[in-house]
């Protein structure tokens, strides 16, 4: 229950809709109950006129009449409540998803890599619809009843104090009842979500490698795993509906032995003249009115189950520790009015502290491990001059990425600090130190929509011209051009309609773009070809002259123009030298030097 209300106090600027909704539901409960009394007070005057008093056929039409207004104003005002609801519950969920979304972004890389993509989104849109939904019901029917319960205990209580009583317990009663069978039901729900979302998970992760499945022939067992996990989901809940049921079994027949008790009291009243034929008409319309809702109380606190165990997953995320000054800034609720404006201006590039065209990187003592048994770089100490392309060497697994995951800030180091023009990375924004660094990644991780809109990812304001020329240095330009649609050419999720050098060289024009201070290039150019690699590197060539770069390459000629170079050895710093200095030294360098010449000699012999 208090996670259901934090959901309400997290859109709290929802207060004018809950307002209306709760008024709205005092009068439809105002004009529901009137009913009963206008029957009630017609069954009077009937018996009045049959025995020849009473007040005559207006009397009567009066009363028909009176009960038609206070339909017509219920079904009135039971329409505008519902529209509220549903206005609420859709803004409801804009909000809270929002503002799922704007946690996810702030949340650290480590965070992800524990989570199949298709789990958290499965976990948002369950728990935000079961929340939703349970939200509609209950401002939708069932406050309104709430309201009406109050009322009709307060009215019996005014005729018969036993017969107050009898309906008062049946409230708690029942509700103590549903709370017994609640926990197991929830312990199952849980169980029942965890295969969903393990199968969720599983899922979109296989529709995105689709490629791999198939090629390996795997689809039957992918298929198996996936209806593994429905079956088990199906198993619990066979288990969890025959028990919820049969404990209503339980819970409504306790109730309707108590009604058995109130009807006897109304009838017995009745017949020895303490209550009218008309009291007898507004008590028995009252009870009907009072046991609606508690049948509907076990559908209300069967939704409420789910809701509350969406609202608890929500939380679950929501309360996750967010990344240092993260970059969505503070979590606040969208902009839901029809005249906002969608994407907004790209953030102002940050204010550095100190801002040099090109500023220096300083790693001193750094050590890191992604978990803490085993430490992946040790005690790393080396600076990068201003406008000095520093190339790391190791072999694979190494630690090159880990060290350029650290620079970026997608985690933070053990021991050490890591300085940017002499300020501690750790000591501004995330935001500010990621917008100093232009990064083209090993897999070039492009999104859907067009090239363009690829390559001015960094820059939303990019010029056209500008995109070309860094389409040109990149050696973009051609294909690109050569595409149906050129720059305005969708290129599939994550750039499948692209080969592998072609992604690279849009990443790498995405990176020239963003025209950032700091260069880091990892494995930038390792799907293409040799000659391809030879043109985007003259691109890349240019594109450090003015910068501070740090350079992982796989294939070693393409560093050989760099100042210098440092290699890793089992997470340590080996050796530090120019490309000429390290090639005379036999450590790692010269090694792997020697080992793909020979490489391409034997490939030269082949040809
Ligand atoms: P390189 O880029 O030099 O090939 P990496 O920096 O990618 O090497 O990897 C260094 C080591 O860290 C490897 O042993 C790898 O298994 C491990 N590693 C890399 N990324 C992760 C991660 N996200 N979680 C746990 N271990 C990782
Ligand atoms: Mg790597």
């Amino acid at each position: 229950m208090r996670t259901l209300l934090r959901v309400l106090s997290t859109a709290r600027e929802l207060w004018p809709w809950y307002a209306g909704i709760i008024a709205t539901s005092v009068f439809v409960a105002a004009t529901a109950l009137a009913t009963p009394f206008i029957i009630a007070r017609a069954t009077d005057e009937v018996v009045a006129q049959a025995s020849g008093g009473g007040g005559g056929l207006m009397v009567l039409v009066a009363l028909a009449g009176a009960l038609l207004v206070a339909e017509l104003l219920n079904t009135v005002l039971t329409n505008v409540g519902g529209y509220l609801g549903d206005t609420m519950t859709m803004r409801l969920r804009a909000i809270l998803s929002s503002r799922y979304y704007a946690k996810l972004l702030s949340l650290p890389q480590r965070y992800f890599e524990n989570q199949l993509t298709g789990t958290v989104i499965n976990k948002l849109h369950r728990s935000i619809t079961e929340v939703t939904q349970f939200l509609q019901m209950f401002s939708n029917s069932f406050f309104p009843t709430l309201i009406t319960v109050f009322a009709v205990l307060g009215i019996s209580l005014y005729y018969s104090w036993p017969l107050a009583l009898l309906l008062l317990i049946i409230y708690p009663l029942f509700t103590w009842l549903t709370a017994l069978t609640s926990k197991r039901w929830q312990v199952l729900e849980g169980e029942k979500n965890d295969e969903l979302d393990a199968a969720g998970g599983r899922f979109a992760e296989v529709i995105g490698q689709i490629k791999v499945t198939k090629s390996f022939v795997r689809e039957r067992t992918e298929l198996d795993t996936f209806d593994g996990h429905y079956r088990r989901a199906v198993a619990t809940t066979n288990t969890q509906s025959s028990w919820w049921h049969r404990m209503d079994v339980a819970r409504r027949g306790s109730l309707n032995i108590i009604f058995f008790g109130i009807y006897l009291i109304i009838f017995a009243q009745t017949a020895s003249g303490i209550f009218t034929l008309g009291d007898m008409v507004l008590l028995i319309q009252l009870v009907a009115m009072a046991r609606t809702p508690v049948m509907m109380m076990s559908f209300l606190v069967d939704s409420s189950q789910h809701a509350i165990a969406g609202s608890k997953s929500y939380f679950e995320v929501m309360d996750e520790t967010p990344e240092p000054f993260a970059a969505v800034g503070e979590i606040r609720s969208p902009d839901l009015s029809p005249t906002a404006t969608t994407g907004g201006a790209a953030p102002a590039a940050s204010a550095w502290p100190v801002v040099p065209d090109a500023p220096t990187i300083a790693f001193d003592g750094v050590s890191f491990g992604y978990d803490s048994h085993a430490e992946v770089l040790h005690d790393i100490t080396f600076d990068v001059a201003r406008g000095e392309r520093l190339a790391l060497v190791s072999e694979s697994g190494g630690g090159k990425t880990t060290l350029v995951n650290l620079l970026l800030g997608l985690y933070s180091p053990s021991a050490g600090t890591i300085s940017i023009a002499g300020t501690d990375t750790a000591s501004v924004s995330l935001a500010q130190v990621r917008s100093q660094i232009g990064v083209v990644f090993q897999d070039a991780s492009l999104f859907s929509g067009t090239v363009r809109e690829n390559l001015s990812y960094g820059r939303p304001g990019a010029t056209d011209a500008e995109l070309e020329q860094a389409a040109r240095r990149a050696n973009a330009h051609d294909f690109i051009a050569k595409l149906s649609d050129g720059y305005d050419t969708v290129i599939g999720e994550r750039g499948v309609r692209l080969s592998g050098g072609q992604k690279q060289r849009i990443a790498v024009a995405r990176a020239m773009v963003k025209d950032a201070p700091l260069l880091v290039l990892d494995e930038a150019t390792s799907a293409l070809d040799s000659r391809s690699e030879r043109l985007v590197q003259a691109g890349l060539e240019e594109l450090m002259a003015d910068r501070t770069s740090i350079i992982i390459a796989h294939r070693l000629s393409t560093i050989s123009t760099v100042d210098r170079i440092i290699t890793l050895r089992d997470g340590r710093i080996d050796e530090v030298g120019s490309p000429a200095e390290l090639a005379e030294t036999d450590g790692i360098y010269a090694e792997l030097l020697a080992l793909q010449e020979s490489g391409t000699k034997r490939d030269k012999r082949r040809l």
